[in-house]
């Protein structure tokens, strides 16, 4: 039986991938877990979300499945923070006979909620129209996440990665975290780049360590269950209550539509698109920097570098109009927020200046209006001016955001295969 399950926690506390692991472990009781679970992240700009739009999938061996499906249910409800009103949790149960009935429906649910906005009553009509068992509280947004969870888990095959999350005891839920910074960035130098987003190197920063009040003590990401595991036992820290490896979609872009137009980019989806710079980056109160790129059909569209992507913003600030680049990034408030940058070509950079007298070396004047230039002390003429083309100090290829404001979707460039374009990976 595959489990979905989503929306249980609030800003508050609890988090959604701590009742699953807590999940995997009782469930044992009633048959045997099959697999790792899932931790699978739907599209990073819905507003209901508490942090990282994630939702979790188990599968599970089992001969009682009404005693499984009790047991969530009464987790879900005792555990869930339903005080707070953006917690509307979602619990939905495909069982073995019903799988290969609703796999396709749930696999295509499962992809439009990592990229479009969808609705609740889609949730709730697919739910009624195939007889899965499910429940939702309160308004039961969180069916949507549970039924795209149970999509993934049906519909293997999909690019994935993996995090050991580390749990704090229950005592210490809501207190600073006690971590020893250093082995962060001696586990991240024993094994990067077979994990990466532990540490931010360039910017000093622990980067895999929440600041919410939640149960994660630290998450460590990575190309495969061994490497996670290996580097989580390099960190020092407060005693855990428990850890769970999950196999995720977590960078792998599978949120980014791949788009011909810029007249096709609609709010609150990402895409990859491409254009050229059409008007030169500048920087607003706040450190935001800005440009655009258009394309043949005559749209154009704002591209933004926001401040918390730091030094990422120096890259931006080299581009000028004319330069073809890829974009990827979410659309949101008429913004495209970029999170990777392919340069694909570079326009030339040329400066003009009056022309040189050949006898003295003096700087010509101009000699009027249409009448070309003339050295004012020897009387020699020019009819136009200099062009000096300036070498651009960037180079074309990917660039990214550095790890300290990288979205969980956002694939590092360390896991690109771009033979075609060099790769600048942010550490
Ligand atoms: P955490 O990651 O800490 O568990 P969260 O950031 O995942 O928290 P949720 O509390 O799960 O946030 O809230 C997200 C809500 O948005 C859920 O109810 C989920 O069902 C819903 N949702 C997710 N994706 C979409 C989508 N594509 N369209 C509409 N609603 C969505």
């Amino acid at each position: 039986m595959i489990i979905g399950i989503d929306d249980t926690d609030s800003r508050e506390g609890m988090c959604t991938t701590y009742l699953g692991a807590l999940l995997m472990e009782e469930l044992q009781h009633y048959g045997s877990m099959q697999e790792l679970p899932i931790l699978v992240r739907l599209n990073p700009t819905i507003p209901y979300k508490t942090r990282g739009n994630a939702c979790v999938g188990i599968n599970i061996a089992t001969s009682c499945p009404d005693k499984v499906m009790e047991h969530v249910i009464s987790r879900v409800s005792e555990m869930s923070a339903m005080e707070c009103e953006m917690t509307n949790p979602g619990v939905v149960f495909v069982q073995d006979d019903e799988a290969n009935r609703v796999k396709d429906t749930l696999g295509t649910f499962f992809l439009r909620a990592v990229r479009t906005v969808l609705s609740i009553e889609e949730a709730k009509s697919i739910i009624a129209e195939t007889g899965l068992q499910a429940r939702g509280f309160k308004n039961g947004r969180g069916l949507i996440g549970a039924l795209a969870a149970c999509g993934a888990m049906l519909n293997p095959g999909w690019d994935h990665t993996f995090e050991y999350l580390a749990y704090r005891q229950r005592g210490k839920w809501g207190t600073p975290r006690n971590v020893d910074k250093d082995s962060f960035f001696v586990a991240d130098d024993a094994t990067y780049p077979a994990t990466w987003d532990t540490v931010d190197v360039s910017n000093g920063l622990v980067v895999c360590v929440p600041h919410s009040p939640d149960p994660v003590l630290y998450g460590i990401r990575g190309r495969d269950p061994d490497v996670v595991k290996r580097t989580a036992g390099m960190i020092i820290s407060e005693p855990l209550e428990r850890s769970c490896i999950y196999c995720t979609n977590q960078g792998t872009d599978m949120h980014l539509i791949p788009i011909d137009s810029i007249s096709g980019i609609k709010e609150m989806q990402s895409y990859i698109v491409s254009g050229s710079v059409s008007c030169d980056p500048f920087t607003i109160p706040g450190g935001h920097t800005i440009f655009s790129i258009s394309d043949n059909s005559g749209s154009s569209v704002e591209c933004a570098a926001f401040e918390p992507t730091k030094d990422f913003r120096s890259l931006v600030r080299k581009l000028i109009q004319g330069d073809a680049i890829k974009v990827y990034g979410s659309f949101m408030n008429k913004s495209l927020n970029i999170e990777k940058i392919e340069i694909v070509s570079l326009a030339p950079l040329v400066f003009t200046h009056n022309p040189e007298c050949a006898s003295c070396g003096k700087r010509m004047e101009s000699a009027g209006r249409g009448q070309g230039y003339r050295c004012r002390k020897c009387g020699t003429r020019s009819s136009s001016l200099v062009q000096i083309q300036q070498k651009r100090d960037i180079e074309p290829g990917m660039y990214e955001v550095p790890p300290c404001a990288r979205r969980h979707l956002a694939k590092p460039l360390v896991r690109m295969q771009t033979p075609q374009s060099k790769i600048f990976p942010f550490r």
